[in-house]
This record gives C-alpha cells, structure tokens and sequence, in this order.
C-alpha cells in the first residue's frame, strides 16, 4: 500500500504541476482537489447562485447534492480531466471567472465537509498525491509526507498569466495579480480551513527553482 502525500500552499505555485510528476514518476494516483471546488462553484455560477460577489447560501446547500464529480486521466490526450455531472468541464472550471469566485465557495462549511469526505473515499486504498490547500492539516492530518508550496505573488502572478494567455484568455497581468492575492487573502482568513503550513510540512518555496529541481527534492523526500 502506497503513502499519503499531502501536497499544500498558496495558489499559482505549480502545485498541480508537480503533483502530476510525481504520481508518474512513483506509480501514484494524482488527485486534484481544487478541481472539486471549482466543480462547485461552476454549477453555483450556471444557477445563478452568485451575485456581486455573494453566494446564495441555501441555493448552494440545495443543489451540492446532486453534483457527480468526475476526474480521469485521458491516455490518448496525456491529460487529466474534470467531469460535472458527466459533461467535460476542465477548461470552463479554469477560467478566471471560476477562479475569481471559487475561495467564496470554498469558505462555506457544508461544501468543505462535503468534500473532505469524498477526498478520504478517494483516497482509501493510499498511494495518492493530492494537492489543496487542508490536506495535510485537515483531510489527511496523519499523512506520510507533507509539503507545503509557496513563491512570492508576482512570481506565481506571472506564471499563471503566462498560462491563461496560452490558452487564448483576455487577461491582463494585473488582473491574474489581484486574481492571486485575493485568493491568499480568502483562503488564509477563512474560519474553516484555513490555509496555513502545519509544522510538519516541509517548505517548498520555489520562486527561484525549475520544475526539475523542485521534483528531484520532492522525490527524495518521499522515499527517505
Ligand atoms: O488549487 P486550485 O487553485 O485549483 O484551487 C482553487 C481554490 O479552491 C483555491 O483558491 C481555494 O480557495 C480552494 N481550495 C480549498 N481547499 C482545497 C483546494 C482548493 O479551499 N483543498
């Protein structure tokens, strides 16, 4: 039976970058849990059950139900995907309108208890990398390897405007900046969850390390 390795910190810090290696690299299964709230927040959007940067709280509870939460890896694309109630959604839950509401929909309760309880399930028979942001204080607080991710915000601001350009949106830097920051602020400030690094988390600030270097450390880590 595969580890538990629990893969925490801030947004934009390549975390789903890196997890990926490494479930390849160790025979791992990746799973994405942002992905899940993102899920969450597309269908609250589609419902309109956010408005002006409020969430309809009794809307939410009511319809979370009958979300189904579907991830796979496609070997012929070579990519993970996300699946809402059977339909494709890995670029709608991507985009900067998700992202921009999802740490409100991430700080409601009963979502999070939700989820937490369907990551465990995921993750049952171990040998598992997921990234988050409560894996290792919350989801997994007994989990073999802990890590937590961070870079400075406009290291992680730049990386992720580089990435959503390449991918043909219309953002400007500043936007993806203020996109990052508030994020930090919500998912740091929040009552449930909060992020933070648990003590035995170990600290991985890569803002000045390639993807390489970063997994080489990651790797020797897990298997000492
Ligand atoms: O990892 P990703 O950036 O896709 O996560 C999207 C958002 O979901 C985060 O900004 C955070 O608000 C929330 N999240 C969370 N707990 C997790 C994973 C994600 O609160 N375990």
């Amino acid at each position: 039976k595969g580890l538990i390795v629990a893969v925490d910190g801030h947004s934009s810090t390549g975390k789903s970058t890196v997890s990926k290696i490494l479930a390849a690299r160790l025979g791992y299964t990746y799973i994405d849990t942002g992905a899940m709230y993102r899920i969450v927040t597309l269908r609250a959007m589609r419902d309109g059950l956010i408005r002006d940067g409020k969430v309809d709280d009794e809307g939410v509870k009511r319809v979370l139900p009958s979300i189904v939460f579907g991830f796979k890896y496609n070997d012929e694309k070579k990519r993970y995907e996300s699946y809402m109630n059977g339909e494709y959604v890995e670029k709608a839950i991507r985009g900067l309108d998700v992202s921009d509401n999802v740490s409100l929909v991430a700080s409601l309760p009963y979502v999070r208890e939700l989820l937490v309880e369907k990551q465990r399930e995921m993750a049952s028979a171990g040998g598992v990398i997921m990234d988050g942001r409560d894996i290792g204080s919350v989801v997994f607080p007994n989990a073999e390897v802990k890590f937590f991710m961070t870079a400075s915000p406009e290291v992680r601001a730049r990386r992720r405007y580089e990435e959503l350009k390449g991918k043909g949106e219309q953002v400007t830097y500043e936007e993806v900046e203020a996109n990052v920051r508030k994020r930090d602020y919500i998912d740091e400030h929040r009552e449930t969850a909060p992020l933070v690094r648990v003590p035995d988390a170990v600290l991985i600030d890569n803002s000045d390390m390639t993807v390489e270097e970063e997994v080489e450390e990651m790797i020797k880590l897990i298997r000492s």
